[in-house]
């Protein structure tokens, strides 16, 4: 099913391109992805179709070549990403969020510069702001941009990178030094092809193997002066505020995962017999299916809700705090179903089961944990 609601107000075009997305999603990414996760080899090589199909700059608007979509259709596009590939999913969230931050904070001419290029394959981002001791505690970042001749030199290590090896751009968040603490925290865009910049592949992950993550080592790396992105010292607002958006694109990417494991455990249940009929005769089996099916729509209501009040300027974190946090949540507990109702068989890898219980384990890690959003949502209250 799709993530919009029947009533929903997707233009004409939103809903053909959302359709597109779920055809190429299924018939292209799928199998492409259980390759990607046995092999652990990156998805990078999938972009070029990605950017012909204006997946890369989705809600950007026309001015700078973007296809202007609403944050609800973009929703709904990532959806059909994440049910066929959340590696796939993931790696377009983040290039799409990075281009939304830039378009709302990154002063003329830079802005129309970089964005204008935005729907390309080779200008891929990532959102470099986790450190080894700069978690959920994204104020303790201590990678520096110290002031020099015509710009920064930046120097330190960002860990955890999605999109890392291949990036042509970071944005990134560094501490001037010589400024009070708070105020020295500041947004700037580094071009990947800078030398200094090492990128080191994080392997063996859980899940989501498609995904490129990279540990990215900073070494007297040169950032023009116009590559602050916002004010000096507003870099965590800059960040923090624009990455509230961008959870409902990691929240979209669980109700995705939630999708594909109840599409199959219903069709498992039906075709699996046991004591002479389909499992999915036993209510105890029925039971599991039933409270998917309630909790993955309670997820897509949250998630259409947060993206309805991006659509309307109305700036309201916690929403999308519970929409991350119910999604993520509801798909591990989906995903554990799915595996459940598939007995053995969803503990191998020939089932897909398998794969999506371990893809769902990371969306209620990153772009804040189930603890920060429960922290973001009681504040707002
Ligand atoms: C595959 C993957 C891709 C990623 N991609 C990116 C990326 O592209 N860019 C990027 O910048 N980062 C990225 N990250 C990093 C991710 O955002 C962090 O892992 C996440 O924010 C948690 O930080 P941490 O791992 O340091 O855990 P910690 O912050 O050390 O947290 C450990 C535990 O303590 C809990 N905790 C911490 N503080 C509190 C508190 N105040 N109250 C209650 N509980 C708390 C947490 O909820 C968690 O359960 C990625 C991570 C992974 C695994």
């Amino acid at each position: 099913m799709p993530l919009a609601p029947f009533d929903s107000s997707l233009s004409d075009d939103e809903r053909v391109l959302v359709e597109a997305a779920r055809d190429f999603a299924r018939s292209e990414l799928l199998p492409l992805d259980r390759k990607w996760d046995e092999d652990e080899t990156s998805v990078v090589g999938i972009l070029p179709q990605l950017a012909d199909m204006g997946l890369m700059n989705l809600c950007l608007p026309p001015e700078v070549n973007g296809l202007g979509c609403s944050y609800r259709a973009y929703a709904a596009i990532l959806h059909e990403i994440a049910w066929a590939s959340p590696s796939t999913m993931v790696t377009l969230s983040v290039h799409n969020m990075v281009g939304c931050i830039l378009d709302a904070c990154a002063r003329e001419p830079q802005r129309t510069e970089w964005l204008s290029t935005w729907g390309s394959a080779e200008s891929l981002a990532a959102f470099a702001l986790t450190e080894a001791n700069a978690g959920s505690d994204a104020a303790a970042v201590r990678a520096t941009a110290a002031p020099t001749e015509g710009g920064y030199l930046a120097n330190g290590e960002k860990m955890w990178i999605t999109n890392g090896m291949h990036a042509r751009w970071f944005l990134t968040l560094l501490r001037v030094p010589g400024r009070d603490a708070k105020a020295s925290l500041t947004a700037f865009l580094i071009d990947g092809r800078q030398p200094g910049i090492e990128r080191t592949h994080i392997h063996g992950k859980m899940g989501i193997r498609g995904s490129e993550t990279a540990v990215i080592s900073l070494t007297d790396v040169f950032i023009p002066q116009d590559h602050v992105v916002g004010e000096l010292g507003e870099g965590l607002k800059v960040l923090l505020t624009t990455l509230n958006e961008g959870r409902i694109g990691i929240a979209t990417q669980a109700s995705g995962i939630a999708e594909a494991c109840l599409d199959e455990m219903t069709a498992y249940a039906r075709e699996r017999v046991q004591f002479g009929q389909p499992i999915g005769n036993f209510q105890a089996v029925g039971n599991m299916i039933a409270d998917s099916a309630v909790e993955l729509e309670a997820a897509k209501v949250l998630i259409w809700n947060a993206a309805t009040h991006v659509d309307r300027g109305v700036k309201l974190p916690a929403a999308s705090s519970m929409a991350k946090l119910y999604a993520t949540e509801a798909a591990n507990r989906i995903a554990y179903r799915a595996v459940q109702v598939h007995g053995g068989s969803g503990y191998v890898r020939e089932f897909r089961v398998e794969q999506l219980y371990r893809d769902a384990r990371v969306t209620t890690i990153y772009e804040g944990t189930s603890e920060v959003q429960r922290i973001v949502i009681g504040r707002g209250l």
